[in-house]
């Protein structure tokens, strides 16, 4: 995807960025659209010097302002100053989103992925996906994007090291393959680990101070939240709970080690249980339903499941010390008939001062796909290093 920016997004002489233009785009961007009034509040500036600066970049088009007042009309930026974009690989489905540099997402997309797929067929897709969302506003410059990926990444350097637990994406690198389409700076970020943040944005409103995500599906992965920011590890590596192992003597994993966790609360390995009750070819889904109607035997096999993540949880408590836990994916679904067994093992296993005041939850039934989205928009916007590239960006298409 080889993209220029069409006419009617060119800018002028005019536009070019002075230092306080720079810094009222920057403070939108990073904070998002907001009041005249408290846009020179967060400057530091005279409602006079926000004025001026507001209505030059209003000239330039590159801001736009509701029918308020002077000092009460809100601003935002348009998508003549450029736009970010969102891909998230997920296990079942491919979602790319279009933001305004502050922020708000005008326009998404979805396509059905197989849980198979291999990662150059789902970047294709995310490519196709983008070049249809961006032909729809008018083809507007990108200026960063945000790429979620469903394994193990090296988020320095975009390379898949993961070796046979990574082998779906093994010879891709989807940040200098997305930096290619794009032709902008991409971040790369693990979807579990992004997951983790959207839930963080959704639970209590963020006051959480150290969130737990735990995705269980194909895999076992964990995002740590700690005061607003994604830990990520030296390289990319953090959060990789199902290849903890809970029996040095147990299962073989793919991974080479005995006991990990995923040999056991794994999506394909709760569906071969399930199968010995329901049937061949059951689905976590169908086992929840089942538990939901009553049937005591696929109760029994999800509170057995919530012992052994318990039991991992219990290390995890002790290592990182979390305020909340957020158990997402198919299996979360089952509710409290898995999270109990989940508390009760906290409870009496982890150490007091760990377990006391620790929330054990499933995930926020209500977090949509552009709250997903958005969180990876909040990464690239609250970056003080990418908000840069954004206005060099702008400033480099200023006609000379
Ligand atoms: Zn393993």
């Amino acid at each position: 995807m080889a993209r220029r920016h069409s006419r009617p997004y060119a800018l002028t002489r005019g536009a070019m960025l002075s230092s306080s233009k720079e810094r009222a785009l920057a403070t939108l961007i990073s904070q998002g659209p907001m009041h005249r009034a408290d846009l020179a509040r967060a400057l530091e500036v005279s409602r006079t010097t926000v004025t001026n600066v507001t209505q030059e970049l209003l000239a330039d088009g590159m801001l736009d302002s509701d029918q308020g007042t002077a000092l009460r009309s809100k601003l935002w930026i348009t998508h003549a100053a450029g736009v970010i974009v969102s891909v998230v690989c997920r296990l079942r489905s491919t979602v790319v989103a279009v933001s305004s540099l502050d922020g708000r997402t005008t326009a998404l997309r979805s396509a059905t992925q197989e849980p198979y797929d291999l990662g150059g067929h789902r970047l294709t897709t995310a490519t196709h996906l983008i070049e249809e969302l961006l032909a729809q506003i008018g083809n507007p410059p990108v200026l960063a994007g945000h790429v979620a990926v469903n394994t193990q990444i090296d988020v320095l350097t975009g390379e898949i090291v993961g070796g046979r637990a990574s082998k779906r994406w093994t010879g891709f690198n989807p940040r200098t393959t997305m930096e290619g389409a794009l032709g902008a700076p991409v971040a790369i970020e693990n979807t579990s680990r992004l997951l983790a943040l959207a839930e963080h944005h959704m639970h209590s409103n963020g006051q959480a101070h150290n969130l737990i995500y735990v995705h269980l599906s194909h895999g076992i992965t964990m995002g740590q939240i700690l005061h607003g920011t994604i830990v990520q590890g030296s390289h990319g590596g953090a959060g990789e709970l199902g290849h903890m192992s809970i029996d040095l003597e147990g299962l073989p994993c793919e991974c080479g080690n005995r006991g990990c966790l995923m040999q056991y609360v794994d999506e394909q390995v709760v569906s071969t249980r399930a199968s010995a009750i329901l049937g061949a070819d059951a689905t976590v889904d169908d086992l929840v339903a089942s538990a939901n109607d009553g049937s005591r035997a696929c109760r029994s096999l999800i509170a057995d499941i919530g012992g052994l993540l318990g039991k991992a949880l219990v290390g995890v408590c002790h290592l990182l010390d979390p305020d909340v836990i957020v158990l997402g994916g198919e299996l979360a679904r089952a509710g409290d008939l898995l999270i109990d067994p989940v508390r009760q093992n906290l409870h009496q296993r982890a150490l007091p001062l760990n377990a006391r005041g620790l929330s054990v939850t499933a995930a926020s039934a209500s977090l949509s796909e552009t709250d997903v989205a958005s969180a990876g928009f909040h990464i690239l916007r609250s970056d003080p290093h990418h908000v840069s590239r954004m206005l060099h960006a702008i400033s480099d298409r200023v006609e000379t």
